[in-house]
This record gives C-alpha cells, sequence and structure tokens, in this order.
C-alpha cells in the first residue's frame, strides 16, 4: 500500500491511497478535482474510490469533478448521504472498504460533524477533522463529549498508528499546545522540528499516535500541567475529562 500526499486549497491535504498490485486507488477528500486528476493520470493509476471523512466542502469539492472522469465508488456515513455530493455506498462504523486488494475499516467519530468517520488501513489512520497533529476540530455538530468519546477512541489506537489528518494546522497547534502544557519539552522539541520543515515548505503530516499522546493537548485530559493550569485560571472547572477537554477546545477557538 502506499499512500501519496496531496496538498489541495490552502492548507487541506488529500491521500491517494494505492493498491500497487492493480494500480487501483482510492482518494481520502478530495477538496478539488484537477490536482488529484492530474496526480492519478501521472501514477497511471485506476481512480476507484472516493473516501470522504465528513461532508464539508473543503473535503468533497472535487468529487464531483472527479465522477466526470472516473466510475468511481464514493464512501461516507450514512447520516450525510444528502451531504455529500454523490455517495454510492452510505457507510456506518466496522463496515470495510476495498481499494483494489486492501481493506480498510470504518471507525464512526462524530464531533465535529454528525457523520464523521475515519478510514483506518492497517497502521495508517485518515482522521480528516476529528484528530490533527497536536489539535481537534471545531465542534460544529457534535458536544465536547461526543468528541471526546471520538478522540479516545482514537487515542486507544496502537501507539505506532500513522496519523494522515485532514490540515496542515501542526505549528499553530503546537504553539497553543505549548500555552496550556509550557513545560512539556516534548511539546518544544516538536515545535521546533515543525517550524523547521514549515520554513522550507514541507509537510508536517503525518504523525504518530505515539507523538499525539505525547504533544496533543486534546488528548492529555489527564495532564497534571494541563489541570493544575485550567484550575488556577478556572477555579470552578471541574476535574472530568469532559470538562478539561471542553475548556481546552473554548480556549483554542479564541488562540
Ligand atoms: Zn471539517
Ligand atoms: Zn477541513
Amino acid at each position: 500500500m502506499q499512500v501519496i500526499q496531496i496538498p489541495l486549497l490552502r492548507d487541506n491535504y488529500g491521500y491517494l491511497i494505492v493498491c500497487e498490485r492493480t494500480d487501483e486507488a482510492g482518494i481520502i477528500d478530495p477538496s478539488e478535482a484537477e490536482p488529484v486528476l492530474q496526480q492519478v493520470e501521472k501514477e497511471q493509476l485506476k481512480l476507484k474510490a472516493i473516501l470522504n471523512t465528513h461532508h464539508h466542502r473543503d473535503h468533497t469539492g472535487g468529487n464531483l469533478g472527479l465522477l466526470e472522469r472516473f466510475r468511481a465508488q464514493v464512501y461516507g456515513h450514512r447520516i450525510d448521504r444528502e451531504r455529500i455530493p454523490g455517495l454510492t455506498h452510505p457507510l456506518d462504523e466496522g463496515d470495510e472498504v476495498t481499494i483494489g486488494t486492501l481493506k480498510g475499516k470504518t471507525l464512526f467519530i462524530p464531533g465535529h460533524t454528525k457523520g464523521h468517520v475515519a478510514y483506518l488501513f492497517d497502521n495508517k489512520l485518515f482522521c480528516g477533522d476529528t484528530l490533527f497533529a497536536a489539535g481537534c476540530g471545531r465542534l460544529f455538530e457534535g458536544t465536547a463529549a461526543e468528541m471526546l468519546s471520538s478522540l479516545k477512541r482514537l487515542r486507544s489506537l496502537s501507539p505506532e498508528t500513522l496519523v494522515y489528518c485532514g490540515h496542515e494546522y501542526t505549528q499553530k497547534n503546537l504553539e497553543f499546545a505549548l500555552t496550556v502544557e509550557p513545560h512539556n519539552k516534548k511539546v518544544a522539541e516538536k515545535l521546533e522540528k515543525v517550524r523547521a520543515l514549515r520554513a522550507k515548505g514541507l509537510s508536517t503530516v503525518p504523525s504518530t499516535m505515539e507523538e499525539e499522546r505525547e504533544t496533543n493537548p486534546f488528548l492529555r485530559w489527564e495532564s497534571a500541567e494541563i489541570q493544575e493550569n485550567l484550575k488556577r485560571k478556572f477555579p470552578d472547572l471541574g476535574s472530568d475529562p469532559v470538562s478539561i477537554f471542553a475548556l481546552v477546545r473554548e480556549l483554542k477557538d479564541h488562540f
């Protein structure tokens, strides 16, 4: 299995998943069609599937343009039947998706939107706008409790899992992470690396789940430093994970 990252729009990433045995490919979250078509042509692939993590236009905007050129199956959560252009294969938790001989699993992870899913191919996780490198998506349609339970689910995946998220937000996310956990050395170290990569215009994605557990403030509700910092500023804050997560999310919204 080969993964080709395609920068789209301003800071989105689409991912071509290639079955090297059959040259069949699937595209995760085509924000726009043209750059995907160019890559498919360059690699001489047969585009067989469009896999949308959620309905937002910056993840589905290329669906119809691709369908004009390829007869691809279009996957997305069944709740988004009316919202994902060209959807042919409505999915739910645990459903299998296939690209050539590759098999992926659907994880239902609502919170950013009601119908958000991730696709897991072996140890490669395509998680859209739920989990970012050092961040998480905004709560547009879900509650903090829903998002937290989705993030818990992702956090429980093996530490070697490669995290292919939907946007290049890593630098800003790490800058925020330092404001809630200033003594986390892993965050400071990663920020330095990420700044160097970004200065050269390079991608900081994928990360690993291990890195996310160490540096992502939205997976670190158990961190004593985060809890103490928040309680100092917000003495009424509860100690339960949902309250902590919700406050970190709110602070990030205004960062
Ligand atoms: Zn989104
Ligand atoms: Zn997005």
